[in-house]
């Protein structure tokens, strides 16, 4: 049995001084039961808790993490630049070597501006979008978490889901009223909405595959359908690739996919580790921003000189590892959810496992798929919970929620992934 003594003192602290003892919801470990785990270190693979326990990380802070912990080179890149100092507000060769670097990486972008988190970049592309087409209405789906601005605070997932929340309060419904929401993967919908309102949208956000309500991959067809309907109608497709961005490939779900969006959305591993995100698209889109055109985006950090770096590093790593790394993380992913799968049914737990490369999540439903929120919610969370708990109390770190992707890291040896197969066996029977 572990313990967990020092991490249950700091959060009685913790709630003393902040909010739910968290700086930020999910961590806290509300849809599981039990007190979050204080992480002290992180090293390859695994976690290190403040009292000397060790996970393997399937969480990767919610992301970023595809290299493992203080991976070496981004460590170097980072030790590099500090003594050069932490921030200019001034242009550095740096960001120009980096958006050189993404504009190379990800198949639709021409011209790419820096920010410092994936909520800034969904933000300020919206803004862009409906600068760009003179247009106001933003459609969204249900269960896509787009960061937490208030106009894509519109059923969204992630901790909102989580938590159970059916609209987030202090968001004024004047503020959302230009935000139409549609279940994810219905085609018909989509057709729908456009008919009614296709010439007044400035554009689609998606999350090309969708990780903020458990991993739901998009139907066949659904994201052809996506780029049929905007170009038809003068709308732009955005993908926020925020969380898929250099994970299901090198260029992200677009590359996987082969969709062109519009405008597109990074964040989490584009930044390394560091507080990063970046939005772009084609030029002529992406002319319409301050100072070239009338569209408003700034931010005193952004481009921060050791984000950069981390994120540089990380890009760059990627880049010489491509050929290899996707397809092993896709070997690893299919493998677990086979054997989860297997494991299940062996247990008696009726389970949908959806995985598409290094994102997967086990959903405890009795439906044949889960394709969209809805389906999403039919889960079981209290079996997640019985789940969750038996793999924490076993060293792995899985994402403390239904309603999250976990990620898996290249830093994970195939004796990690027996061990979390071994483990997920024995959790799947104490779920019952
Ligand atoms: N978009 C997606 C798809 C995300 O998963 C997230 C965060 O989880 C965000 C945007 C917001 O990013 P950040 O938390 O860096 O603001």
């Amino acid at each position: 049995m572990k313990t967990h003594q020092r991490s249950k003192e700091l959060y009685e602290r913790a709630v003393k001084v902040i909010p739910g003892g968290v700086n930020s919801p999910v961590r806290a470990f509300r849809a599981v039961g039990g007190d979050p785990i204080f992480i002290h270190r992180g090293e390859g693979a695994y976690l290190y808790d403040v009292d000397g326990n060790r996970y393997l990380d399937c969480v990767g802070s919610w992301g970023p993490l595809i290299l493992g912990h203080a991976h070496p080179d981004i460590l170097s890149a980072i030790s590099a630049q500090l003594p050069n100092g932490t921030t200019f507000g001034a242009p550095t060769e740096l960001e120009v070597l980096f958006a050189e670097e993404l504009c190379e990486a990800v198949p639709s972008l021409e011209k790419v501006r820096l920010v410092s988190s994936g909520t800034e970049a969904t933000m300020s592309a919206i803004r862009a979008a409906r600068g760009y087409t003179g247009r106001d209405i933003i459609v969204k789906f249900e269960g896509c978490y787009h960061g937490h601005a208030d106009f894509l605070l519109a059923k969204a997932g992630s901790g909102v889901a989580t938590l159970g929340l059916p609209e987030c309060a202090g968001v004024p419904a004047a503020v959302t009223a230009n935000t139409l929401t549609l279940p994810y993967n219905d085609i018909e919908a989509l057709h729908a909405t456009f008919r009614e309102y296709g010439f007044s949208i400035a554009g689609v956000i998606v999350e090309p595959v969708a990780g903020n309500m458990g991993c739901v991959p998009p139907i066949s067809g659904f994201l052809e359908a996506l780029r049929e309907v905007t170009q038809r109608y003068g709308a732009l497709l955005l993908f926020d690739e925020v969380m898929t961005g250099f994970r299901l490939a090198y260029g992200g779900a677009q590359e996987r996919f082969g969709i062109l969006p519009d405008l597109t959305m990074l964040g989490k591993i584009a930044g390394g580790g560091l507080p990063l995100g970046a939005f772009g698209g084609r030029a002529e889109i992406m002319d319409v921003i301050a100072p070239v055109g009338p569209v408003y985006q700034a931010g005193t950090l952004s481009g921060n000189p050791v984000a950069v770096a981390a994120g540089l590093a990380t890009v760059q790593t990627l880049k010489k590892q491509r050929h290899v790394l996707y397809e092993r993380l896709d070997r690893i992913g299919g493998k677990l959810a086979d054997a989860f799968r297997y494991a299940a049914e062996e247990a008696g737990v009726t389970v949908v496992v959806n995985q598409i490369g290094s994102m997967i999540t086990v959903f405890f439903t009795d439906l044949p798929a889960v394709n969209n929120y809805a389906q999403a919610k039919t889960s079981n969370t209290q079996r997640f919970a019985r789940w969750f708990r038996t793999l924490l109390e076993e060293g792995i770190y899985w994402p403390p929620s239904q309603f999250e992707s976990a990620f898996l890291s290249d830093a994970m040896s195939d004796e990690d992934v027996y061990q979390l197969i071994e483990t997920a066996r024995a959790g799947f029977y104490k779920a019952r």
